[in-house]
């Protein structure tokens, strides 16, 4: 079964496409439905109402949209809003919400735990449980969205649980997986950035750098929520 969601733009938009042609349904259908995955995201398929209703539950049996259950969501008096979504197999990790006047800065999680043990982090004296999946991790966006379309961020930042360099190629995928139109300026950093991070300095900002160098041209964010 095809994860449209773990998959970059060309690629789903490929997938659709021949999925659609098998069905017989008219070309211009990709676009519609291809627009439901990080553009205008749905919770369902069902909800995609600008669709025929067969056509609805085509996909849902044949491409469902992965979702991230919200276990918990809290909101501070500065309008910061941290979610804790649930994985499915025991594991949770959060995202955080921080907005700043026009901005909206969202940090994502890259791993459950961190093998980096760094002594003043939580996540860190968790220890290494497993990596995120590219759907879980670029989700974490979708799921705000789909919270409330108000909170689409205007800026992703890797600096939630986990060092993404040690899950890249997932982090890289997840990353490229969302078109323009959807969250376009995104950035890579790690603590080590813009905190002095004791561990790996040189490898977060060569992390910056082949961001900020990839297809996209995403921009490495050199400061938190900078
Ligand atoms: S690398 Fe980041 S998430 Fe991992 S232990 Fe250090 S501060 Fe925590």
């Amino acid at each position: 079964m095809v994860d449209l969601l773990s998959l970059v733009p060309d690629a789903a938009r490929a997938a659709l496409a021949e999925w659609l042609a098998e069905r017989d349904e008219p070309a211009y259908r990709a676009r519609q439905v291809f627009r439901r995955l990080w553009e205008r995201p749905v919770e369902s398929w069902d909800d995609a109402t600008e669709l025929p209703a067969a056509l609805r539950r085509a996909l849902a049996a044949a491409l469902p949209l992965r979702r991230l259950p919200l276990s918990a969501r809290q909101v501070s008096r500065d309008g910061t809003e941290k979610y804790l979504w649930d994985l499915g197999d025991g594991e949770a990790v959060e995202s955080v919400l921080i907005p700043e006047g026009k901005r909206r800065t969202l940090c994502i999680s890259s791993q459950v735990g961190c093998a980096l043990g760094c002594v003043f982090c939580a996540t860190g004296r968790m220890g290494f449980r497993r990596n995120l999946s590219v759907a879980e991790i670029a989700c974490q966006v979708r799921e705000v969205m789909l919270l409330d379309a108000a909170l689409k961020p205007t800026n992703v930042v890797f600096m939630g649980m986990g060092e993404p360099l040690l899950n890249w190629d997932a982090v890289r995928r997840a990353h490229d997986s969302q078109p323009p139109g959807g969250t376009r300026d995104r950035g890579a950093a790690h603590h080590g950035l813009d905190r002095g991070h004791p561990a790996e300095p040189r490898q977060a900002r060569a992390t910056a750098r082949a961001v900020s160098a990839g297809p996209l041209a995403a921009r490495a964010v050199t400061g938190a929520a900078a």
